[in-house]
C-alpha cells in the first residue's frame, strides 16, 4: 500500500491545502494529514480544533485521515511505515525552506523518508492561512479562501460578526 503523510500547520485549513489534499489522495493509496505544533508561530486554533476542521471537511475523502503530532516527523513516519511527505510549493519563496526540511527529513531518517512536492494550483498560488487571517481580523471577505464552516469560526476567534458569511 503506497501512503503519505502530508504535515503542516494548517491554521486554519485553506483551499489552496484542500487542493494538494485531493491531489496527493488521487496519488497514493493512504494519506494522513499531519497537524503539527510549529514552536515558531502561535496558532489561531488548538490542534484539538484543527484537526476537528480536517475531519471535517475530508469525510467524503475515504483515503484521507487526520491526526496531530508534536515531536520529530522522521519518529512519526517511522513508527506508522510511511516513506513520503507531501508538501505544497506556491512561489520560491517557499523553496529554501522546503530545500532545508526536505533534506534534514532525508538525513534523520538515513534516506528513508522523501519528500514529494506538488506545485499549487495557479487559482491558490497566493492564499496562504496567514493572509486569510489577517483579512479576516479586519471582517474582509474570505470565502473565495477557506470553506464557509472554516470562515464563521475564524470570525468567531477574531469576535467579527458577519451575518452574510
Ligand atoms: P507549515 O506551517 O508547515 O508551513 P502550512 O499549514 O502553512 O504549514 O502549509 C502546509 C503545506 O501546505 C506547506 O507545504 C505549504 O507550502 C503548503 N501550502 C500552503 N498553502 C498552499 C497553497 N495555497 N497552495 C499550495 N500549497 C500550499
Amino acid at each position: 500500500m503506497k501512503k503519505a503523510i502530508y504535515p503542516g500547520s494548517f491554521d486554519p485549513i485553506t483551499f489552496g491545502h484542500l487542493d494538494i489534499i485531493k491531489r496527493a489522495s488521487n496519488i497514493f493509496d493512504e494519506l494522513t494529514i499531519l497537524v503539527l505544533t510549529n514552536v515558531r508561530k502561535t496558532p489561531l486554533f488548538s490542534a484539538d480544533e484543527r484537526v476537528k476542521i480536517l475531519e471535517e471537511v475530508t469525510k467524503d475523502m475515504p483515503n484521507v485521515k487526520v491526526g496531530c503530532f508534536d515531536g520529530l516527523l522522521v519518529d512519526y513516519a517511522k513508527k506508522n511505515d510511511v516513506h513520503v511527505v507531501i508538501r505544497g510549493l506556491r512561489a520560491i519563496t517557499d523553496f529554501e525552506y522546503e530545500l532545508q526540511t526536505a533534506q534534514t527529513n532525508r538525513l534523520l531518517s538515513q534516506g528513508s523518508l522523501d519528500t514529494m512536492f506538488l506545485t499549487t494550483s495557479l487559482e491558490y498560488a497566493y492564499l496562504s492561512s496567514t493572509t486569510v487571517k489577517e483579512i479576516a481580523s479586519f471582517g474582509g471577505d474570505i470565502s473565495k479562501c477557506v470553506p464557509d464552516f472554516v470562515a464563521q469560526m475564524i470570525f468567531t476567534k477574531y469576535g467579527v460578526v458577519k451575518n452574510e458569511q
